[in-house]
Formats: structure tokens, sequence, C-alpha cells
């Protein structure tokens, strides 16, 4: 068992309700949460969709809407101007090229405005089960942290961790490294004498040789 491999195992113990942290009941309402989620919370995010997708469900719905309503209505998030032009444009491309639905290749999903890898990584596993390994924040701290990646990008790490475990345990791993990093493997400060990774962890075992 390689080194991913064990760091699944364990966080697999610690987190066993990991899953998305994102509300949508349709493939769509995935793509624009996740749209929306770059550079905040997936709670800021869902505040902000729970009413929204009450008024406008589907796509036909959203393509009644003008830019700057949209702005309107997602102006609580980060960097709404740029995300509301984006999906503006993202709506009337899945309408023109992709007749109304949201695609299932990576390829076509990249060639929307403003849906990038990551993106697209995580409407392709969370919405049709077409194994990705999408990388936040969160996951390019904490597998760098721990050494189980080195990659000085997201889709780096991204390769990395796909190369280390089987196609099986991406989705999963993806969910469990997000918990950890937002619970354990913290950003600023990171909690290493709670966690349960620190005999496995390359930044743990420095940290517990200069207590
Ligand atoms: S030991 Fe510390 S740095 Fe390593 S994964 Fe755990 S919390 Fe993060």
């Amino acid at each position: 068992m390689n080194k991913a491999e064990k760091v699944y195992e364990l966080l697999k113990i610690d987190y066993p309700d990991a899953k998305c942290g994102l509300n949508y009941e349709t493939p769509f309402q995935l793509l624009i949460s996740t749209m929306l989620s770059a550079q905040t919370t997936d709670k800021s995010v869902n505040n902000v969709t729970e009413e929204l997708y009450k008024e406008y469900p589907d796509l036909e719905s959203f393509l009644t809407l003008s830019q700057e309503e949209i702005e309107e209505k997602i102006k609580k998030i980060g960097i709404y101007k740029n995300k509301a032009k984006n999906i503006y444009n993202t709506l009337r491309e899945l309408k023109e090229r992709f007749k109304g639905e949201v695609p299932r290749t990576m390829e076509e999903l990249m060639s929307l405005p403003g849906v990038g890898r990551k993106t697209a990584s995580v409407v392709l596993v969370e919405a049709f089960n077409i194994p990705a390994f999408p990388v936040d924040t969160h996951i390019f701290r904490v597998t760098r942290r721990i050494g189980i990646a080195k990659g000085s990008t997201a889709d780096k790490v991204s390769d990395e961790m796909m190369k280390k475990l089987p196609k099986y345990k991406w989705h999963l791993m993806h969910h469990l490294l997000i918990t950890h990093g937002r619970s354990i493997c913290t950003a600023k400060s990171p909690k290493c004498e709670k966690c349960s990774l620190i005999t496995l962890c390359n930044y743990g075992k420095k940290m517990v040789r200069n207590i």
C-alpha cells in the first residue's frame, strides 16, 4: 500500500460522512454552484443558491436573467461580477452548443466560459460519476504537506494523485482531503497534535521534532 492509500484508509475512518459541501439537485445546478464557489466557501454559495434555485431551477429559467440581474442575485459572493459574466455566457453556450444539456467530457466542460479543470472535474465526478480528481486549495495544501504530492500547480497535483490511487478511490479521497483541510490541516494553524496522519506526514514529523 503506498502512502496515498494509507492516508485514504486513515481519513476514511476519521470522516465516514465526507461528501460534497454544495447543495444541488441537477448537473446544471452543480455546474452553477461550482462556478460560484471559486474563492468562497460552500456555505456562502449554498446560502445564495437556496433561494436562487427555488425561483430559477434550470437552464430555461436562468436564461431569462440579464447579466446584471445575475450579478444582483449573487452579489453576496466574492468576485461576483466576473462570475455573473461567466455564468451568463455559459448559459448561452449550453443552449446553443450542447442542446441545453451539461456536457459530460472534460474537454467540452472546459470549453465553457470560466470553467477550468477543477470545476469540470467536480461536475464529472459529482454529477456523472465519471472518474476525475478535482484539486482545490485544501487538497493542494494538504497533499503537499503530507508529501503525497509535490506539484507546483493544482493540475500537477491532480495528475500525481490520479497516478497514486486507483480510479475508484479518487472521488472519496477528494472529499476526505477537503474535509481534513477544513477541520484539522487548516492553512494557518494545522492541528498536527490531533491529526491521525502525523506519523505519515512530512510536515507533521518536522513539527514533532521541533517540539
Ligand atoms: S500532521 Fe499536520 S500538516 Fe500533516 S496532515 Fe496532519 S495536520 Fe496537516
